[in-house]
């Protein structure tokens, strides 16, 4: 059952008019993809999508891609944008790719992107996973090499250990800084102006669990 629902998944993937295939071919000419040429936004990380379908319907002036590696999660994002196509409801600045986040720099040119969105990525805590942590050194490397230089990346997590770690590698990285920074983003006034709440937000805010947040921002004598 279970290999008939990834295979149903694999096939609505490849098929999918919203999923940016062979995503290489359109480095540099991402803006061609939408109907307007405006700012891109990714998130990286998307699960099922919910956070950046949200955020797409919310800001029609801003072009989205989601990215999640896995076709059967990202499948579920898929299915809700179905839905919302049924009710004549479906964002038209939003589209997705099923890649692995090193991937970028081969798939977004230099100043490409404006802003990352990183929710709740998975912590590998193991020492000897640190490199597949989406804020270690080699992905900022990565982010720096498609970001504008007005860029920024965004990040929420209810994880502790992954947050300081975060902070960390933000801190020692020669491309960002940390302009913003909250342990409990949900009682910040400021910090939480139009925050748009991701599907592990709901979970572990539900719980109980306060939810950290960072704004980083290229360093200023890098510009
Ligand atoms: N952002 C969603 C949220 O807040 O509800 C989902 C969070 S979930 C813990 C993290 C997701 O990131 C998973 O679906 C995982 O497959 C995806 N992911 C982790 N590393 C990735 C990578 N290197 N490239 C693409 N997706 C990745």
């Amino acid at each position: 059952m279970r290999l008939r629902r990834i295979a149903a998944a694999d096939e609505a993937v490849a098929h999918s008019q919203l999923v940016v295939h062979e995503p290489e071919k359109q480095k540099g000419h991402w803006q061609e993809l939408f109907e307007r040429g405006q700012a891109i936004e990714l998130e990286i990380g998307m699960g099922k999508g919910r956070f950046i379908i949200d955020m797409a319907r919310l800001h029609p002036e801003i072009n989205y891609v989601g990215i999640e590696r896995y076709p059967s999660v990202l499948y579920r994002a898929l299915q809700k944008m179905e839905a919302l196509e049924r009710e004549g409801q479906m964002p038209l600045n939003l589209r997705f790719l099923c890649i692995d986040a090193r991937e970028l720099p081969d798939i977004f040119a230099p100043g490409e992107v404006e802003c990352i969105y990183l929710n709740f990525s998975d912590p590998w805590p193991k020492a000897r996973h640190a490199n597949r942590r989406l804020t270690s050194e080699g992905f900022f490397a990565r982010y720096d090499q498609i970001l504008a230089e007005e860029g920024r990346i965004e990040f929420k997590t209810d994880n502790r250990e992954l947050f300081n770690y975060s902070l960390e590698t933000a801190a020692a990285s020669p491309a960002f800084q940390i302009e913003e920074k909250t342990y409990d983003l949900h009682r910040d006034e400021k910090m939480s102006a139009g925050n748009v709440m991701t599907e592990y937000e709901e979970k572990f805010s539900s719980k109980g669990n306060p939810i950290c947040k960072m704004l980083l921002r290229r360093r200023r004598d890098q510009r």
